[in-house]
């Protein structure tokens, strides 16, 4: 048995690049982080190999005694991690990843066309969460379920608890989605709460981006009122591509959610789970009760916070005005450039993040704000001087995007790609230097 170099020399250089680029640039993907060397020696293990649909002690494959015990210990570890009692609240941690864990919700407590309300995804809500176009259902969520996104008050950046009321009222949804992608604020959950309860709907956190800031109660706690919440485990938790739902266990509206996710989970929508991604992730919640981690998330905060406040200084526009989280929201429309051209000229210069739509914004494909996340670059040991530093070289980056539209022959964006890349524009220089 060879070693992957001798293997496949071919895929092995390509990691190789891949992980050049990634050591070399500066990662400000709010979604993405650098999980530990412990974390990757689980996902790459033997845990791989072996097949076994079911929970813990319920297989349909033999062999499955130490699968068990890890799950199971994944298990409470997960309930540890976020400060729950595992006599209210299991959780499963058999998605592949947060999309399918979203979807098994759904498919738990809703029957097809049942109607959902969750954030809009221009204005910072997920695809999962029902997104769709006024020509096109776009998500599977939207596809099978009848949803009416709610969205931000253009006016403060804030989610638009109000507008949410009114609507949730006329509408009547059976599950209000809470969580978003791109949304700079913490989340007031009594509020959505009492929503939810004036209709009678199930309330989810899908709290994939926050969820390390909510397992060092950084951030408010949805547990303690939120009826299912969900997550992703490898952004601000620092653990492998995944997913998990964590369930009440007393009946919510005559449901048992254990029993109607569990079997939404397996059989309904997957078959055997990912052992060695649950091996990689019972690591991850190890590490996520510890001291290190909860400075860690203060440190992530801290950091996005300097990033805000000297983005602020060079006169740029957030918003909502600042974070309480890992992520900024720039809106670059009165900088007089988009998302789509400043995300390219950054990454030219091995700053890596993405374009976002912003409230108010008329075009999906050309968006006119950046998202900009702290979890990764503080992960490699970054601290708030770093990132003001940061905030100066997007600031340049966004000054070079400005002075490329300037000289570029049309404003399309395919054309200023075009032109930025050609040696009329000698931006390699400029980066270098
Ligand atoms: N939920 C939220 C809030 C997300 O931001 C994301 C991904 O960015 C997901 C779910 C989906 O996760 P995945 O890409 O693992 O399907």
């Amino acid at each position: 048995d060879h070693g992957l170099s001798e293997a496949d020399p071919e895929v092995r250089a390509i990691i190789d690049k891949e992980k050049d680029r990634q050591y070399k640039s500066i990662e400000l993907i709010a979604s993405e982080n650098f999980t530990s060397r412990a974390v990757m020696e689980a996902v790459g293990s033997c845990l791989t190999n072996k097949y076994s649909e079911g929970l813990p002690g319920k297989r349909y494959y033999g062999g499955n005694e130490y699968i068990d015990e890890l799950e199971i210990l994944c298990q409470e570890r997960a309930l540890a991690a976020f400060h729950v009692d595992g006599k209210n609240w299991g959780v499963n941690v058999q998605p592949l990843s947060g999309s399918p864990a979203n979807f098994a919700v759904y498919t738990a407590i809703l029957k097809p066309h049942d109607r959902i309300m969750g954030l809009d995804l221009p204005h910072g809500g997920h695809l999962s969460h029902g997104f769709m176009t006024p020509k096109r259902r776009v998500s599977g969520t939207s596809i099978y379920f009848e949803s009416m996104p709610y969205r931000l008050d253009e006016s403060t950046g804030l989610i638009d608890y109000d507008m949410l009321e009114k609507t949730a009222n006329l509408f009547r949804p059976k599950l209000i989605i809470a969580g978003a992608s791109a949304y700079p604020r913490d989340i007031d959950y009594p509020r959505f709460r009492k929503i939810a309860d004036e209709v009678g709907a199930f309330l989810m956190m899908d709290m994939a981006h926050i969820s390390g800031l909510v397992a060092a109660s950084v951030l408010n706690n949805p547990f303690d009122f939120c009826d299912i919440v969900t997550t992703t485990t490898h952004k601000s938790l620092r653990g492998p591509r995944g997913g998990m739902i964590f369930y009440k266990k007393d009946p919510v509206h005559g449901v048992d959610l254990e029993t109607a996710i569990n079997n939404a989970v397996f059989p309904g929508l997957q078959g055997g789970p990912h052992n060695h991604t649950i091996g990689g992730l019972a690591v991850c919640l190890k590490h996520a009760q510890s001291p290190e981690f909860k400075i860690y998330q203060n440190q992530v905060v801290s950091n996005c916070r300097a990033l805000a406040k000297q983005l602020t200084e060079h006169g740029y526009k957030l918003v909502s005005g600042g974070s309480d989280n890992h992520l900024v929201l720039v809106d670059l429309r009165p900088s007089g450039i988009d998302g789509a051209r400043a995300e390219k000229i950054l990454d030219m210069a091995s700053i890596t993040l993405n374009k976002n739509s912003v409230p108010g914004d008329k075009s999906a494909l050309v968006p006119g704000g950046i998202r900009i996340g702290s979890p990764a670059m503080t992960t490699r040991g970054l601290g708030e001087k770093e990132f003001a530093l940061i905030a100066d070289f997007i600031h340049e980056g966004v000054q070079i995007s400005l002075e490329a539209k300037s000289l570029a022959p049309g404003t399309k964006l395919q054309d200023f790609m075009k032109f930025i890349s050609s040696p009329e524009f000698p931006l390699g220089d400029k980066i270098t230097e």
